[in-house]
């Protein structure tokens, strides 16, 4: 980890993971989360989305730059389509701000 700008420790199991761009870092621990914990990947999302049917409107902390479309990679979109049973545009903002607080939690800022 010695010398890498980014750091982060994965909220479920602790495992810590090491990055010199943040894009880098997030791909990272993306991988990791729907490798090693995709059950509550899914049972977040479908709880994210119940939790948007009563509040319309999330509110989303934190800094804005995190919410490209990019942040969600090509692998988890069918995949997030597949659980949630709606086009993954419809979703997409719950899924983000799920995803983005569930890593935002785990790093480190340089
Ligand atoms: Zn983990």
């Amino acid at each position: 980890m010695k010398g890498l700008l980014y750091h982060a420790r994965c909220k479920a199991c602790g495992k810590t993971f090491g990055a010199n761009t943040r894009s880098e870092l997030l791909s990272k621990l993306r991988k990791h989360l729907w490798r090693f914990h995709r059950a509550m990947m899914i049972s977040k999302i479908k709880a994210g989305q119940r939790k948007a049917k009563r509040k319309k409107e999330l509110r989303i902390e934190g800094n804005p730059s995190w919410f490209d479309p990019s942040f969600i990679g090509f692998a988890e979109r069918p995949l997030i389509e597949k659980v949630t049973g709606q086009p993954y545009e419809a979703v997409k903002s719950k899924v983000l701000d799920f995803m983005v607080s569930m890593i935002l939690g785990g790093i480190k800022k340089p």
